[in-house]
């Protein structure tokens, strides 16, 4: 068997087309624009793509980007202090926190800090905690793209057994929350395994759908995966000579599985599609919930 491709870049597009014309259709109701505040501290090479990337996507469906830049000598009271100015400033309804941040900053005090109807990371205590109470409001970026990848490709989620390998709170954590909400595009029956976990191959070998989130280039092989299953690979290892892998092999995997996302272009655009979409959610809220 050859598995199908679950197509992020294109997904991602289509997406970002359907966002663009909900921007303006805001920008029409409210005449105020949608906008995100990115902060980056220090000069970490990855964090500067990132940031570019998102803003660029930003600018694309009309949204308004700022980047505020600070040195990587930033004191922690200095970002505190951008941010609670962010927090009250109304053109602003979303904030981004590039991470990681200099090891002088402690960033759960961050992440704590962004006003919680700005989280559009959906990293902050606030957000997690609706969604463990089943009541969503700013959905972690690469979960939710994880779930709509799945979703606008037709795969089934609803009953079926979900294993994510991975547990931070980044993607595992809130990506098991997601898949078990009672809800449409949820219900799953979701396992999480971690670097505690005896024997990941037995595990993942029961699930219908199984994503990968660790950070090991082409981790997950062939014999972990049932025949038939849905592989979603969140991993992006940068190799010595500078391509991109996930945290699956791919090559042989795609034999076995029936749906697979390749690396890059499957889980990554949709991270960066559904920061546009909270950005979007973020100025409805904050715009009294109209359209
Ligand atoms: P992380 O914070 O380092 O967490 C890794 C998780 O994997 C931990 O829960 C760890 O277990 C578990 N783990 C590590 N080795 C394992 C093993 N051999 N067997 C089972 N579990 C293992 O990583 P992250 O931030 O979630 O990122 C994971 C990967 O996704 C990275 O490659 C990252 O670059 C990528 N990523 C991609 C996107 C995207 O948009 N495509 C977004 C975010 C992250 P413990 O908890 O026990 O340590």
């Amino acid at each position: 068997m050859t598995a199908a491709l679950l197509d992020g870049k294109q997904l991602a597009q289509t997406m970002q087309a359907e966002i663009a014309a909900e921007v303006q259709a805001f920008v029409a109701r409210h005449g105020v624009r949608p906008g995100l505040a990115a902060v980056l501290v220090g000069d970490n090479p990855a964090s500067h793509i990132y940031v570019r990337n998102k803003r660029r996507a930003c600018e694309k469906v009309g949204m308004t980007s700022w980047l505020h830049e600070l040195p990587a000598s930033t004191k922690q009271d200095d970002l505190l202090a951008l941010v609670a100015h962010l927090n009250t400033d109304s053109a602003v309804h979303g904030i981004l926190v590039q991470l990681p941040l200099p090891p002088q900053i402690y960033e759960p005090a961050v992440v704590d800090a962004v006003s919680p109807l700005k989280d559009v990371d959906g990293f902050g205590p606030v957000s997690l905690g609706l969604l463990a109470a089943g009541r969503p409001r700013f959905l972690a970026c690469t979960p939710l793209g994880v779930q709509q990848l799945l979703i606008r490709n037709g795969v089934e989620i609803a009953g079926k057994h979900v294993v994510i390998v991975g547990r931070s709170n980044i993607v595992g954590k809130p990506l098991g929350l997601l898949l078990m909400q009672k809800a449409k595009g949820a219900d799953a029956t979701v396992t999480v395994c971690h670097s505690r976990t005896p024997d990941v191959g037995a595990v993942t070998r029961q699930a219908d759908i199984l994503v990968v989130a660790i950070g090991q280039a082409n981790y997950l092989k062939a014999d972990m995966v049932r025949p038939g299953a849905v592989v979603v690979d969140v991993g992006m290892n940068r190799l010595p000579d500078g391509t991109l892998a996930g945290d699956v092999d791919f090559a042989r995997v795609k034999e076995v599985a029936s749906a697979i996302t390749p690396v890059p272009g499957g889980v990554g655009p949709m991270t960066i599609t559904m920061l546009l979409h909270n950005t979007l959610a973020a100025a409805r809220l904050q715009a009294g919930g109209g359209a």
